[in-house]
């Protein structure tokens, strides 16, 4: 009685792999629909599932570490916040 080895019930490790394997290539949809069903009832998955997607979204806003555009104004804002200058 091993009928659930690849059923309708991934696992969490086949969960990790999939959310990981999911921002690299495209999922077929049943690999999507066995995803979705996972982390309806897995809050572990869900959670990595968040995190992995925010890492992608990071990874996306970074620039690329290619030595190039090193300064920018971006920086500089960040560490001076709008400071209204009032008169002494
Ligand atoms: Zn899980």
């Amino acid at each position: 009685m091993q009928a659930h080895k690849t059923g309708l019930k991934p696992t969490c490790r086949e969960v990790h792999r999939l959310v990981s394997e999911g921002l690299d290539r495209k999922l077929s949809v049943v690999e999507r629909i066995r995803m979705r069903l996972h982390l309806v009832v897995c809050d572990a998955c869900t959670r990595f599932n968040g995190q992995m997607s925010l890492l992608r979204r990071a990874m996306h806003s970074f620039p690329p570490l290619d030595g190039e555009g090193g300064e920018g104004g971006a920086a500089e804002v960040k560490y001076k916040p709008h400071k209204p200058r009032g008169p002494k």
